[in-house]
C-alpha cells in the first residue's frame, strides 16, 4: 500500500527531537509511525542547541516543571543505551555536572537561596568558596567569588543525539518522509482524521502528533491562540581548543560554557524575540566572546569556529504544551523553550503513553495545550 493511503497509528508533525522521540518511543511498541518533516530530520533548533541537561540549574522553584525534568534528565542514561544499541552512535552523554559561578558574595547567596527547595527533592547541589571553586574549575576567573555546584546535571551532544534517534526510529520501523510540509490538521466531528500536505495530499492518522517546534501555532487547525507558541531566537560561538580546558557546564552571568569531548566549547546563548530571523549578529558574537573570556581567561586564546542562530519555541507562561488538544487523536508536543533536549525522553514517554491509552507517568494537567484556551479554528 502507498504510503499516503495506509491509516498510520501516528502521524508526527516535525522531525526535530520532539518529533524523533516520540517515533523512537511508538516503534520500539510497535506502532507504525509517520514522521513528516518539511525540510529534513534535526534542520531546527535541536542540532543547534547546546546540549545541557540542566534540571537543576534551570530551576529556580519547585512544581510541576521540576518534576518533569527530573524525570526526564534520571531517563537519559537508558536513552542513551538504547540508542547506542539501536544505532551505533555515542550520544556523548556525560554526568559532567554544572557549575554556577558568582562574582560577589550577594549574588551567591541569591543563587544558593533560590535553588535550596530542590534539597527536598533530595538533589544534589554543593555551594562552593572561592578556593572549592577554583579546585574544582581551575581555569575560572580569579575574580569568582564562589558557585554552586549541581553534581547530577549533564550534557549530550544534539547533532549525535539527533543522528541516533533518527536511526534508532528507523530501525524501529518508523518511516520518515522530508520535504513534507504540514498545511493542516483534518478533523472529522470530535476525532482527528490525519493532516494535509501543502501539495493537497491527504496523510490519515489515528493519532496525529504536532511536533512542529516554533511553528507549532503555524499549521492551521492547531487549536493555539495567535502566538501560542513564538521563536525565541539564542545564538551560539563556537570555540576550538586542542585539549578540553574543563568538563563542566560552566554558568556565569552573560554566557554559559559547554565543552565538548574534543575540545570545542560552545558559547551560548543570547534570547532575542525577533520573529523568524535567522542572523548572527555581531554584537551578539562580541558580548558572547567577552563573557566568556571573562569567566574562563584561557579561552582567549582559542579558535574561533562556526556560529549559528535558531528558535526555542516559547510559550507565554514557559510551560510546554504536553498532552491532548482538543480533538480526540490529537497531541501536542511543543513548547519546551530553552529545555527541549532535557525533556525529551519524558516527553516522548507521555506521548507513547497518551497513544497506547495509558496513564501518562506523571501528571501532566499543569502542561495542557488547553489551558491556553481559545476557540477551535474553523476548517
Ligand atoms: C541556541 C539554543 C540553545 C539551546 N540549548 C539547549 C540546551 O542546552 N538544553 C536544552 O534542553 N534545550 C536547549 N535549547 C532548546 C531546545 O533546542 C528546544 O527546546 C528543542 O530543540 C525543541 O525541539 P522541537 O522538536 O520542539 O523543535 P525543532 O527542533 O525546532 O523541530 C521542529 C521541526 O518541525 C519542523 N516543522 C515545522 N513546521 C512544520 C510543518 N508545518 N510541517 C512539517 N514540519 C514542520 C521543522 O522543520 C523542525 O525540523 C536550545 C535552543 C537554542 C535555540
Amino acid at each position: 500500500m502507498a504510503k499516503r493511503e495506509r491509516t498510520w497509528d501516528a502521524v508526527i508533525v516535525g522531525g526535530g527531537i520532539m518529533g524523533l522521540g516520540a517515533a523512537f518511543e511508538l516503534a520500539r511498541e510497535r506502532a507504525r509511525v509517520l514522521v513528516l518533516e518539511r525540510s529534513v530530520p534535526g534542520a531546527e533548533a535541536s542540532s543547534a542547541a547546546a546540549g545541557i541537561l540542566g534540571a537543576q540549574v534551570e530551576a529556580h522553584q519547585d512544581g510541576p516543571t521540576f518534576e518533569l525534568a527530573l524525570r526526564s534528565r534520571a531517563r537519559y542514561a537508558a536513552w542513551a543505551r538504547a540508542l547506542h544499541e539501536a544505532s551505533g552512535i555515542d550520544i556523548e552523554l556525560r554526568p559532567s555536572g554544572v557549575v554556577r559561578v558568582a562574582f560577589d558574595a550577594a549574588d551567591a547567596r541569591k543563587t544558593a537561596r533560590e535553588h535550596g527547595f530542590q534539597r527536598r527533592h533530595g538533589c544534589r547541589l554543593e555551594s562552593l568558596d572561592h578556593d572549592a571553586l577554583r579546585e574544582l574549575l581551575p581555569s575560572v576567573t580569579l575574580e569568582a567569588k564562589a558557585g554552586l555546584h549541581f553534581p547530577d546535571d549533564a550534557r549530550v551532544d544534539p547533532p549525535k543525539l539527533l543522528g541516533a534517534l533518527r536511526i534508532a526510529a528507523e530501525r524501529s520501523g518508523a518511516s520518515f518522509e522530508s520535504g513534507a510540509l504540514v498545511k493542516r490538521i483534518v478533523s472529522k466531528g470530535h476525532r482527528v482524521e490525519g493532516v494535509l500536505l501543502d501539495n493537497g495530499s491527504l496523510v490519515r492518522g489515528r493519532n496525529v502528533v504536532v511536533a512542529a517546534g516554533s511553528w507549532s501555532s503555524l499549521v492551521e487547525g492547531v487549536p493555539l491562540p495567535e502566538g501560542g507558541v513564538i521563536p525565541a531566537r539564542g545564538q551560539i560561538v563556537e570555540l576550538l581548543l586542542p585539549v578540553p580546558l574543563f568538563q563542566q557546564v560552566v554558568f556565569g552571568p552573560k554566557c554559559y560554557l559547554v565543552p565538548r569531548d574534543d575540545g570545542r566549547v560552545l558559547i551560548g546563548s543570547t534570547l532575542e524575540f525577533v520573529g523568524y530571523r535567522r542572523e548572527v549578529t555581531a554584537s551578539a558574537v562580541r558580548n558572547l566572546l567577552d563573557a566568556a573570556i571573562h569567566l574562563v581567561p584561557k579561552l582567549g586564546d582559542a579558535t574561533l569556529g562556526r556560529s549559528w542562530s535558531n528558535f526555542r519555541p516559547y510559550t507565554k507562561d514557559t510551560l510546554p504544551l504536553i498532552g491532548c488538544a482538543g480533538a480526540e487523536g490529537l497531541l501536542l508536543a511543543t513548547g519546551h523553550y530553552r529545555n527541549g533536549i532535557l525533556l525529551a525522553p519524558v516527553t516522548a514517554e507521555i506521548i507513547a503513553a497518551l497513544v497506547f491509552g495509558r496513564a501518562p507517568p506523571l501528571e501532566i494537567g499543569a502542561f495542557s495545550p488547553l489551558r491556553t484556551r481559545v476557540k477551535p479554528q474553523k476548517h
